[in-house]
């Protein structure tokens, strides 16, 4: 730890959050930093999740980020920390509608949001 950096070239900045492509749902998932470095994510600064865009056909979902004063680098006491401020974060922020489980990782649920597609 220490030694990670934003994944984009040439940027120097400490990574924020954790880019996630889930190839079997066409998804990138921004959530908070990984504790572990995976293949197939990425870690990217502030500025870099902010822009961040997907590739036409995919769907991005941004995991809510609470600023934790103290970051655990143990993803599970992370994982913890979301679950206990959720019920706040929803009140405070846009509702997210239903959102439809695509997957899992880890502890975290890939939720698409939206309308259903028809099928
Ligand atoms: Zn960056």
């Amino acid at each position: 730890m220490g030694s990670r950096l934003c994944s984009r070239t040439a940027c120097k900045h400490p990574p924020v959050y954790t880019l996630t492509y889930v190839y079997r749902d066409s998804t990138a998932v921004l959530g908070p930093l990984a504790a572990y470095v995976e293949p197939h994510c990425y870690d990217l600064c502030e500025k870099h999740a902010a822009r961040l865009t997907a590739p036409r056909g995919w769907d991005v979902v941004r995991l809510p980020v609470e600023p934790v004063q103290d970051r655990a680098d143990d993803l599970e006491a992370l994982a913890n920390a979301v679950m206990e401020t959720q019920p706040r974060a929803q009140a405070e922020k846009e509702p997210v509608g239903q959102g439809v489980e695509v997957g899992r990782r880890g502890h975290l649920r890939v939720l698409r949001s939206g309308p259903p597609q028809d099928r």
